[in-house]
């Protein structure tokens, strides 16, 4: 069988690109058998750099290092690029236009899973970028119809400070689990059916609640892994 080359551009952070990963490589597993493992290149940056971009609003310098390391992965042989990470769906908007590349955006494999199992609002959590960025929720919204909640001011201030400080370090205190569980429990309380855990690394945090709970990492690599057999 012929099995499609996965061009994930990661690093942000390795921590759940490490996810990515394993996930990949374990689905194609079980879908073939045998000692069978993914076809794939990974290509990492250096997430310091990154975040400093982010923080000082350089977007566009951001999408210019992400459109290179998607020319780069094609030019290797990469059959369709997986960005690795929620927050830098900000500026993959006209990427496939704009590159002649297929990219597998995250907001689009969990938008069809959310939908799929008949929720119709669903919560937030991400960095600051993601829940308050229009790329993110618009895009969800119009093509997948779904209504998103996120928190109010302090709870994506402390759901954001999170993920920098600890997350993308390898790090999840017992303080930070329980601050997450309360934000979404807040959420729950005003409608949200089911969370996205729409960032790469709260799956690493939060790993069950009495709410649905949509792992974006998990969603999108196995969504990776599914396209590279199709
Ligand atoms: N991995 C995170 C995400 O999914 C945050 C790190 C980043 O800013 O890229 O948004």
């Amino acid at each position: 069988m012929t099995m499609k080359t996965i061009g994930l551009i990661g690093g942000m952070s390795w921590e759940s690109s490490a996810l990515y990963y394993g996930i990949i490589n374990r689905e194609i597993r079980d879908a073939l058998g045998e000692n069978h493992s993914s076809r794939c290149l990974l290509y990492s940056f250096d997430f310091q750099e990154i975040e400093e971009l982010q923080h000082a609003g350089e977007w566009p310098a951001l999408k210019e290092r992400m459109y290179e390391a998607g020319r780069l992965l094609f030019n290797a042989g990469a059959d369709f690029i997986v960005l690795c990470t929620n927050t830098m769906h900000m500026v993959m908007d006209s990427f496939e236009e704009e590159t002649g590349i297929p990219l597998l955006h995250i907001v689009d494999v969990t938008g069809e899973t959310v939908r799929g199992d008949g929720i119709a609002t669903v919560g937030l959590l991400g960095t600051r970028f993601t829940m308050e960025g229009r790329f993110y929720v618009e895009r969800i919204r119009a093509r997948y119809g779904l209504e998103v909640l996120v928190p109010d001011e302090e709870g994506r201030r402390g759901v954001h400070d999170i993920i920098y400080r600890e997350l993308v370090a390898g790090i999840g205190s017992d303080e930070s689990r329980d601050y997450y569980l309360s934000v979404i429990d807040g959420l729950v309380e005003r409608g949200a059916q089911g969370i996205i855990l729409g960032c790469t690394e709260i799956g690493l945090l939060v790993k069950e609640h009495s709410c649905r709970l949509y792992d974006s990492t998990l969603i999108h690599a196995r969504g990776a892994a599914l396209r590279s057999l199709r």
